[in-house]
């Protein structure tokens, strides 16, 4: 079979699994003042400085935690719970981890989404009117899961450059495909998750800017500097410095290998005569996502019958619990339009090969000649 749903998550890359099986050896308590215990600590922290030299961080601005969905959950109640009742932006086309907690928050906050234009970046003017005095938090992807399209982070911080409000980038699908500083960025809070980066499941990275005051969502023994209690899975920890290590690393040829494929997607569909559009500006996306629409099928029509030739792929995102419902970021492109239930995420790794993308597509002409 073949699988291109690495936006959904990767395996994970054996060298890394190699080292962990090896790390594991090492089972001290960070928080334990014996030498097995300052091992620990000392593995620990050296995690933690790397994680912030692959961002441009100071260590004590990282935080790990669960994953992404925990990281961008402590950046926005944390900071929401300090005030009282504050305005919050986000947009319509976030990743639920941060669509549904702003939802959540409804009743502590007054909270205003910013629609994307049909080339599916985020309206800047809108975000840039739908700012108050009162506004505390702006939440904005730098890569949609769903799409690839880049969102306009740069620009954003610029309109909220003499403001007070702060800055979270959910940067979950941009690492290791663009490259992350984040004071460059001028990002206040970002998060990362291991498992899309070929590191583990259930490990995640919060930067947050050394004078950003969070309140902390898990309390007790005060690990993290008292920003999320529990003592640390050093092993992951570790794994997730070292996923980013190498995605860093090798970042450049993997985009390549990973736009060749793409490109080779697109003109094996255009040579097959496979009627298609790309949802989104195919410019401005990741080189790992692209998002087709099909005029001549329901999404899941497609995905059962390319599961069925085993091709692995996605309607939106799979965080959704595994229901095929349209896709919110379509809908806030598009609106109603039929487009919205006709297409289908496809995501490339490099260690795909080019014959993979030949089977798709033959797949893909198969299932169109049988439709019509
Ligand atoms: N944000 C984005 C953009 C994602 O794609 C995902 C993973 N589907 C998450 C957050 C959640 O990450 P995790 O699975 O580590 O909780």
């Amino acid at each position: 079979g073949v699988y291109a749903d690495f936006a959904a998550t990767t395996p994970m890359d054996k060298e890394i699994m190699e080292q962990m099986l090896e790390d594991s050896m090492e089972f001290g308590n960070p928080s334990s003042i014996h030498k097995v215990g300052k091992r620990a600590k000392a593995k620990l922290e050296h995690s933690r400085r790397e994680a912030a030299g692959l961002l441009n961080a100071h260590p004590s601005e990282i935080t790990f935690t669960s994953g992404a969905t925990e990281a961008n959950n402590l950046a926005i109640r944390g900071i929401v719970s300090r005030f009282d009742h504050p305005h919050i932006i986000t947009t319509e086309i976030e990743h639920a981890s941060v669509l549904n907690t702003y939802e959540a928050l409804e009743e502590a906050a007054e909270v205003t989404y910013i629609p994307a234009t049909d080339k599916g970046t985020v309206d800047t003017a809108a975000l840039k009117a739908a700012l108050r005095e009162d506004t505390a938090l702006v939440s904005v992807m730098l890569v949609n899961n769903e799409t690839g399209v880049m969102q306009p982070i740069y620009e954003i911080g610029e309109i909220l450059a003499e403001h007070g409000a702060k800055l979270h980038v959910d940067a979950v699908q941009a690492f290791g495909h663009v490259g992350i500083d984040v004071k460059e960025l001028g990002v206040d809070l970002l998060t990362l998750s291991g498992h899309k980066i070929y590191g583990p499941k259930g490990i995640g990275v919060l930067y947050r800017e050394k004078d950003v005051v969070l309140s902390p969502m898990i309390t007790g023994g005060s690990h993290e500097k008292g920003r999320r209690s529990g003592t640390e899975n050093s092993l992951f920890i570790g794994a997730m410095a070292a996923a980013m290590k190498k995605a860093d690393a090798e970042r450049t040829v993997r985009s390549i290998k990973e736009m060749q494929l793409k490109e080779k997607f697109l003109n094996n569909m255009t040579h097959a005569e496979i009627p298609f559009e790309v949802n989104g500006d195919v410019n401005q996306a990741s080189s790992h996502i692209i998002n087709i629409h099909f005029p001549w099928a329901d999404s899941e029509f497609l995905l059962t019958a390319l599961d069925m030739a085993d091709i692995y792929v996605s309607g939106g995102s799979a965080c959704s619990a595994g229901t095929v419902e349209p896709s919110h970021v379509l809908e806030s492109m598009f609106g109603e339009d039929a487009r919205v239930k006709k297409s289908v995420r496809f995501s490339f790794s490099h260690l795909m090969e080019e014959e993979d993308i030949d089977t798709i597509t033959e797949a893909l002409k198969d299932i169109y000649e049988r439709l019509s």
